[in-house]
């Protein structure tokens, strides 16, 4: 990571650098780490929010001059943990490098798991069955109390989080559309996903009249990942009593000038429930959402849609994609194999 940015990334925010981790691939005696070679990485909208020289966050800022962090799976080469041994296949926080030193310490409380399913692929650990899928869990569980026979819009919903809100909705029996920015993504959402429809936001001249359109008895939970003029059309069709969880933002990510939200009242005269959460809020859930979307999975109710990068050389180009819409599915970065 070279340096704080007021604007869009681009790749040459970042660069590839070649360096000696030392110590020949050991732990240092003494220092509680391991040594873990990294498998693959996760590519997520909140790290563009750790590139500005921002302490108000939720979260600090990247360190200029050192590797991205972000969310990994890792093969354990040598430690000086008990818990972690050589072999050992873990997701937690690591950096964008082959090779890292962690520490439990640094990590979030629950943040570093080692995995124990075999039978699924890794990298879902870093979407499906990690932070994204638990976001679309509790967000529409915890946040929009989600029941049978609601309407929901999802906004990025071929994303990595919109792509399971959708799905968990469909097993409540719930009616879904999902907005999205392309037509390859609105059929993907259609023939593969189980929404039962999806339109392109960016070919919608009015998304007051589209909403409309396509609930038009009104929505009972929207779960918003872009805010911006998509929340306030939103807002305009919800029911009374509906809920919309404030998951993301990611239209509003680098605008100078973030566009103004009009209708707002309709909280008040609706008696809307709008709320933002952070999924690591409800981590305490997350053994919950772990066995219950494993178990949808492995009982084919869920598909999951992988965008993979190959080589962390790509990984520039994967981060900044999310934010021109090119990735389709979560976005992850295969470094090596274990
Ligand atoms: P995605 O996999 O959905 O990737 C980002 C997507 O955002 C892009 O593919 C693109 O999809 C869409 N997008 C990009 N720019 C814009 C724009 N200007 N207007 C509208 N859409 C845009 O990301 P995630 O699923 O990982 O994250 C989705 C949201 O959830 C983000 O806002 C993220 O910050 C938030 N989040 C919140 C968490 C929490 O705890 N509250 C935890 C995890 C994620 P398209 O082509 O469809 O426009």
């Amino acid at each position: 990571f070279k340096g704080f940015i007021d604007r869009a990334p681009r790749e040459t925010d970042m660069e590839l650098k070649v360096g000696s981790i030392g110590g020949g691939l050991k732990a240092p005696p003494g220092s509680g780490a391991f040594l873990v070679k990294n498998l693959c990485l996760s590519c997520d909208p909140y790290m563009r929010g750790r590139m500005r020289d921002s302490r108000a966050s939720y979260i600090p800022p990247f360190v200029p001059g050192q590797p991205i962090e972000g969310s990994g799976v890792s093969k354990v080469i040598d430690s000086d943990d008990p818990d972690f041994k050589p072999g050992d296949l873990v997701s937690g926080l690591t950096g964008w490098e082959e090779y890292s030193l962690v520490r439990k310490t640094d990590q979030l409380p629950n943040q570093l798991r080692k995995i124990e399913q075999h039978d699924v692929p890794l990298s879902y650990h870093l979407g499906l069955l990690g932070m994204p899928g638990f976001t679309a869990y509790v967000g529409l569980h915890e946040i929009c109390s989600l029941k049978q026979g609601d309407t929901v819009l999802v906004s990025a919903a071929s994303g990595a989080v919109g792509q399971l809100v959708g799905q968990l909705a469909k097993l409540h029996g719930c009616y879904v559309v999902g907005s999205a920015g392309s037509r390859q993504k609105v059929d993907l959402l259609k023939s593969q996903l189980g929404f039962d429809d999806a339109f392109v936001y960016k070919e919608e001249p009015d998304l007051d009249a589209a909403l409309k359109r396509y609930f038009p008895q009104g929505i009972d939970i929207y779960f918003d990942n872009v805010g911006g003029d998509m929340l306030d059309a939103a807002l305009l069709n919800m029911c009374v009593g509906g809920r919309i969880a404030v998951c993301g933002m990611v239209s509003q990510h680098s605008q100078t000038d973030p566009q103004g939200i009009h209708n707002l009242f309709n909280l008040i005269s609706k008696r809307i429930r709008m709320q933002g959460f952070l999924q690591s809020d409800y981590l305490h859930l997350f053994p919950l959402f772990f066995n219950q979307v494993l178990k949808y999975y492995k009982q084919g109710k869920i598909t999951y849609v992988e965008d993979v990068a190959q080589g962390l050389e790509h990984a520039p180009a994967a981060f900044v994609g999310l934010f021109s819409g090119r990735n389709v599915g979560k976005q992850v970065i295969h470094v090596a194999n274990p």
